[in-house]
């Protein structure tokens, strides 16, 4: 190893060392600009500014919107948080609903095409609960047919 000056490394860090003392000294030393000490410490953002930035980052304008490609789990979340769970399920009537069912079964980010349903009008409604009972019937478990 003809090259080798040292232990391994010592160059690298030679030239670290040569880098820092290079190193401008900085105008506010890191350690000293937090808290009270930060430029912004006591500074307040107007209601102008304050607006502005909600409006950024509102709808469609939020860096975050993905528009029709939103996944499954964000837009229901997204609808869930703007159709309010009403009292009973929107196809029976009679229980409470807990599942929010799209109508279309396209999953548009559109509020008239989801509805609360009840967990047995929801398998209904996607056929699961068809797909439920034959799989049962092919196991040799007998169910009574849903009307
Ligand atoms: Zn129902």
């Amino acid at each position: 190893m003809p090259y080798k000056t040292g232990p391994w490394g010592i160059q690298a860090k030679l030239r670290y060392e040569k880098r820092k003392a290079q190193r401008p000294i900085p105008r506010f030393p890191i350690d000293d600009r937090f808290g009270n000490k930060n430029p912004m410490w006591g500074r307040k953002m107007s209601e102008l500014t304050k607006e502005r930035i909600r409006k950024t980052k509102v709808g469609k304008l939020n860096p975050m919107w993905q528009g029709n490609a939103v996944g499954y789990g964000a837009l229901h979340a997204w609808v869930k948080r703007r159709l309010s769970k009403p009292e009973f399920c929107s196809k029976c009537k009679s229980t409470s609903p807990c599942d929010l069912a799209n109508i279309s079964q396209r999953y548009e980010r559109n509020l008239s095409d989801w509805e609360w349903l009840c967990r047995r009008c929801h398998m209904m409604k996607d056929g699961r609960m068809k797909n439920f009972i034959e799989s049962n019937r092919g196991r040799g478990n007998v169910m009574q047919d849903l009307p």
